[in-house]
């Protein structure tokens, strides 16, 4: 038995039982379907957002239901569940996307844009890397200007990649240059829409796993966009996005953590039931230190990261702290699932076992949205252990 979670009330567990419904009934079936498809279909999307799913973070008066982080902490947890896939592209708009778009937006573009996303009608996705500039984004090369002949007017010349819904997101948060500045000051942020000319999309990229999330490049040729399109404050871009990774970075780390239990209990059904040597494979001893190993990293991670979850709900949670809760999920999910793979023996890696697909599904959690190397940069660096150029 582990702990007992201490984080949510009656309210959470009814809206997990929704959201497990969600999982259960609309995604698990569609799963092979969508892997074909290596997208996840539009009218899911809409299902999501008749659900009240995606609209979580979002004021009632734009159509959503503004609730603590608990929230957003529970659907992504119930879609880890199917798969990481499921969490990636639809925590990026709920989660990831939500702020951008209702802290740095106008009025006039609330109104615009967020009965939309809550509904799933837009579906959103954020550009950040490029295919020179991941890890190190104030290196980003796409740029932004003012046209001389129309001073309200901008013009976005550059290129994105491995940007998660990109194939067919609505609405993509670009992050451009718009001023020459080596520390990244000169970074704006922009709404670049579906249907902008000179915006187009590149070829879907094959990944390793998370075959049902689309992750694509996007091209931009003179798109021109007004003042209208552009979210936060000119040149302050980088600030922004640097506002907002502990709140992705905490996504990602309840994702991690999710996916890994989930791995770990279907595992631990497989190892009771499946015989060798006359016996279930769980009883040998190796097979029952390993599983009490696992089981162990699980509820040590599991306890920072809802501890990390409550920090943020009440808006204390650190950059550090998230970077910390980041960098070591993806590590123990990589190690669980690895070892989840081994105890189900040759079984582990086929495909039409789930703990192949979260074997794949698993290892770009320590690459991206800041590799493990960028979180232990950041922890060292608050260590009081900056690099001395000499
Ligand atoms: C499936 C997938 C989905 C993604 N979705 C999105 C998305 O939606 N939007 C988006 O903007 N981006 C997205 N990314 C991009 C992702 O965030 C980057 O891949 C990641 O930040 C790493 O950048 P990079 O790939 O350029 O690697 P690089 O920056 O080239 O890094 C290569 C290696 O060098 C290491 N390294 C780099 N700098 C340092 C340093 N200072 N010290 C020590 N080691 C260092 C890295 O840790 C890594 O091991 C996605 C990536 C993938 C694979």
């Amino acid at each position: 038995m582990s702990l007992p979670r201490t984080l949510f009330d009656d309210d959470h567990k009814l809206f997990r039982e929704s959201a497990a419904a969600f999982v259960d009934r609309k995604i698990v079936p569609r799963r092979e379907e969508m892997r074909e498809a290596r997208r996840i279909p539009k009218d899911l999307w809409t299902t999501a957002g008749e659900g009240g799913f995606l609209g979580v973070a979002v004021p009632e008066q734009y159509g959503g239901s503004d609730v603590d982080f608990r929230y957003n902490t529970i659907f992504n947890e119930e879609l880890s569940r199917a798969g990481m896939a499921f969490s990636s592209s639809f925590t990026i708009h709920a989660d990831v996307c939500a702020p951008y778009l209702t802290r740095l937006t106008t009025e006039e573009q609330k109104q615009r844009w967020l009965p939309r996303f809550c509904s799933g009608a837009m579906v959103t996705a954020i550009g950040m890397t490029e295919p020179e500039a991941g890890s190190d984004l104030q290196g980003l090369k796409t740029t932004a200007r003012r046209d001389p002949a129309h001073p309200d007017e901008w013009l976005i010349n550059g290129s994105k990649t491995f940007i998660t819904n990109g194939a067919h997101a609505d609405l993509v948060i670009v992050a451009a240059r718009t001023a020459t500045d080596p520390k990244g000051r000169g970074i704006s942020l922009f709404a670049v829409e579906e249907g902008m000319e000179g915006f187009s999309r590149g070829r879907k990229l094959h990944k390793v796993g998370q075959h049902e999330a689309d992750t694509a490049e996007l091209f931009f040729e003179n798109v021109r966009v007004t003042d209208d399109q552009l979210i936060g404050e000119v040149d302050r871009g980088f600030h922004h996005m640097m506002e907002h990774l502990a709140q992705e970075r905490l996504g990602s780390a309840i994702s991690n953590t999710a996916h890994a239990q989930h791995a770990f209990a279907i595992t631990l059904d497989y190892i009771k039931s499946r015989k060798a040597f006359g016996r279930p494979v769980g009883t040998f001893q190796n097979s029952r230190f390993l599983a009490a190993d696992l089981q162990t990293r699980l509820d040590v991670t599991q306890a920072f990261v809802d501890q990390c979850v409550a920090a943020h709900a009440d808006g204390t949670l650190s950059a550090v702290d998230a970077a910390k809760a980041k960098w070591w999920s993806a590590e123990v999910q990589n190690v669980v699932i690895d070892a989840c793979v081994q105890l189900h023996g040759g079984y582990g890696y086929m495909e039409e076992y789930e703990v192949a697909h979260a074997w794949m599904d698993a290892r770009v959690t320590k690459i991206w949205a800041g590799s493990n190397e960028i979180m232990k940069e950041i922890i060292g660096r608050d260590l009081g252990l900056a690099e001395v150029r000499g």
